[in-house]
Parts: C-alpha cells; structure tokens; sequence
C-alpha cells in the first residue's frame, strides 16, 4: 500500500494535536497510529548513533533499514535465477502499481529520472531550437534533459517555494517556448498547480520534475506529465538507476513508450516505427527491488514527515526571530530534504560551525545554471530578464540532514547546533 501525501496531510499541524497523541488520519493495517508508536517505530529503524558520533549529511549505509535490505536481497536473488535481468514481468507489475497509486492510465517505468524527463520531451514534440522553461536552482538533470533533445533551458526565476515563480513564466515566453518544467525541489508540490493553470491557459505542456517528490498523487491530475526518479537517494531508492514517467494524455503515452525502447512499436518485438528510441526502459532488476521497498514507504514517508514536523517546532524560535525562514510548504510536501532559508549569517560561515560540532549540513546545489562555467550560462542573458531573484533566494539557502532512517537523537542534536550558532 501507498499512502497518499496529500491526502496523509502529514506536516506540521497534524501533529501539534501531540496532546492527544493521535495521528489525525485513517492509517489503515500496519502503520503507527500514535505519535508513541511513530516514535519508537523510528527508534527501532533508525542507523545507528551514538552521542558525539559524527553526524553526516547522508550516511550511504544508512540509506536502507535492515528489513528493507532483506527483502530487496531476496528481489534480486529472484530476479537473477530468472536471468531476466533487463526486461520481465518485474516492469510491468510496477507500472500497474504506479499507474493505480496516482490514478493514471499510463506509465513508463525508465532506467533513471534523467532519461524520464528527456522521453517527456520528446513525448510532447520539443526537439531542435525550441525553448523550455526551467527553474535555474535545479539538478543539472532537468537543463540536461532539455539540452538532450537539442532545445535550449530558458531559466525563470524562483520565490520562496524554490520552485518557479508564476507570475515571472510570462516575460520569458517567445515563439519558441514549447513546454514548461517546475521542479518539486526538495519534496515541495508548492506553485505547481498556478503552474499547471498557467500551461493550460498558454497552451503549453507541464512536465513535472518530480524526482524529489514521489508520494504526492495530485500532481498527475495537474500535469500533462509527471517525471519521478527512483535513485537510491530519493526517498524511494532502487539499487541503482531508475526512473518513471506519469500521463493520462494517450497520445504522450504512446510516444513516450516509443522513445522509451528504441521507437519500438508497443507491444511488438524487434519492429521499429519511429525513426530512433532511446534505450531507457527500466530494468526488470530495480523494478523488483523497488516492489519489494514499496512495501514500506508508507512508513518512511510518515517518518520523515514526522521528522520535518519536529525540525518545524524546533526551529520555530530562530523563524520568530527573524534568524531564518522555515520552508513554506508545510502540506504538499515530501521532505525529500529540510531547507532552511538565512536572514541572518552566512551559509560558509554556518556550514563551518557545525562542522566544528560534529555535524554536516549541505548546500544541495551549489551553483545556479546561469552561473556554472560552461559555453551556455556565459552566453545565457535574456534581454532585460534579471535572475537576481534567484540569485537572492538561493545565496541564503542551506540544507539539514534528513532522511528516512534519521535517529530521534541525531535530529536533536541538529537543532541544537543550529540554535546555537545563533546564540539561541
Ligand atoms: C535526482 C533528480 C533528477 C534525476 O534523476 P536520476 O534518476 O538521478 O536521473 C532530476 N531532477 C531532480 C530535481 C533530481 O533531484
């Protein structure tokens, strides 16, 4: 089962009804029903830490629990006494899983979120010299996919949902412009159905990065596409690559599957009836892995909201007092990672400080696409179009640890090291 985050309402105000200690929604079967039961869930799950340990940004081992790690084993040992490493019957399971999970009639599971967006793209006909709208704070994966398919990213500034402010997608519309792409950065779906509202109106396709947002079903209602990533650092990880691509639009779908295997046509072997395809189906490997880790991302995706949930309250003091400013998105959000936002000190200054305190913070990514060193960000300067906002935004903007099996513990002493670096 998958629980739906949307529906979960998860963050903040659910649980300030701490008093009663009770989870204000129906949790069906296996899932804690208590704030106690989350909590010693959590401990029971949770990687190993010792007070003083070191407290890394992403400790890799950490990535899966150990009843994730034994039922995946076992996925792959199937898997492999098959030999049907690539494709097999794996795919095609976790399709009909995603396609029932987010209401859709189609979707194309893919060797990686990467190769998703660029079958998105190709799938709604942007090819040689058109233009797409990005956000520029992105992984270099969204402006990749775009620079794939031969287009150009033509990047919009954010606000503070650090997704694309809608309001700004207009001054950078030309005869060119053939699709949009917002990304749910760090698990937020803020902005995204302005967004969708303002495609429809325009008439160009929505293709949602939503790599860092798997478990908000809303947005397959509001797109023409939705792209997910199921790397092994998203909050639902394969063994490696993979990747899955989200439409009800049929004409999209029947390219996408297409472009998918080697313009293949569907359900035929070997016959070709496009030009090219790329070769990104998923493998029948990282679809069973990810069957068997479906089975808890229910419970991952309540603890890490909880966990969100506890860096809110936590932290609140230093937003009162003007130090920081929380993420907005307390609702629609996957918490894929825990923003924080500097009123008040530098981001090189603070990274150093809890890294004297045994704690590592992050700065995700650090350069905006505008201004990495390449050909295309020197040559990037759309007339009177200034990305200053961004700039503003995203100078300031600095990650906490969080993920799925963090320890109670390890949070606290996050908070405190952050609370202390503003004397609070
Ligand atoms: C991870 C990620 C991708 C790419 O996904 P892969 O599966 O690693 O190719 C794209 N966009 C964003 C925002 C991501 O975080």
């Amino acid at each position: 089962m998958i629980i739906d985050l949307r529906h979960l309402n998860l963050a903040a105000d659910t649980f300030v009804k701490d008093k009663q200690e009770v989870i204000d929604i129906d949790l069906e079967g296996e899932l804690p029903q208590t704030k106690t039961e989350l909590e010693s869930l959590i401990r029971e799950e949770s990687y190993p830490y010792s007070n003083g340990d070191k407290i890394e940004f992403l400790p890799l081992p950490g990535l899966n629990s150990p009843q994730e790690l034994s039922s995946s084993l076992k996925a792959v040992e199937a898997v492999a006494k098959t030999g049907k490493f690539t494709s097999g019957p794996y795919v095609n399971l976790l399709e009909k899983e995603l396609e029932s999970f987010y209401k859709v009639s189609t979707c194309v599971a893919t060797s990686s979120g990467t190769d998703a967006l660029m079958i998105a793209l190709k799938a709604v006909g942007v090819g040689v010299g058109d233009e797409v709208i990005i956000p520029p704070n992105s992984f270099a994966a969204t402006e990749n996919a775009v620079f794939a398919v031969g287009a150009k990213p033509v990047f919009v500034n954010i606000d503070f949902s650090y997704n694309l402010d809608v309001s700004e997608i207009k001054l950078a519309l030309t005869s060119k412009t053939k699709a949009i792409i917002p990304v749910c950065l760090y698990g937020s779906a803020r902005n995204i159905e302005e967004i969708c509202d303002f495609g429809k109106a325009n008439n160009l396709p929505v293709i949602v990065d939503a790599a860092q947002c798997f478990g908000i079903g809303s947005l397959a209602d509001m797109a023409e596409i939705v792209c997910l990533s199921f790397n092994p650092f998203k909050n639902l990880g394969a063994f490696g690559k993979s990747g899955a691509l989200l439409t009800h639009h049929q004409e999209y779908a029947h390219q996408a599957r297409q472009f998918s295997y080697h313009g293949f046509r569907e359900g035929e072997k070997n016959v070709k009836s496009m030009d090219w395809g790329f070769n990104s189906r998923m493998d029948n490997l990282q679809a069973a892995v990810l069957l068997a880790k479906l089975e808890y991302f229910s419970r991952n995706a309540l603890k890490r909201c909880y966990l969100a949930h506890k860096y809110l309250r936590g932290l609140d003091l230093l937003q009162n007092r003007n130090k920081i400013k929380l993420p907005l998105e307390t609702r629609d959000n996957t918490w894929h990672l825990f923003p924080i936002w500097l009123e008040e000190g530098e981001v090189s200054d603070m990274i150093s400080y809890a890294k004297s305190k045994n704690v590592e913070l992050d700065i995700y990514y650090p350069s905006l696409g505008h201004e990495y060193q390449t050909q295309y960000a020197a040559s990037f300067s759309p007339t009177g179009y200034s990305l200053q906002q961004s700039e503003h935004i995203h100078g300031k903007l600095i990650h906490l640890p969080l993920y799925n099996h963090m320890s109670l513990e390890q949070q606290d002493k996050i908070i405190s090291v952050v609370r202390a670096y503003f004397k609070l």
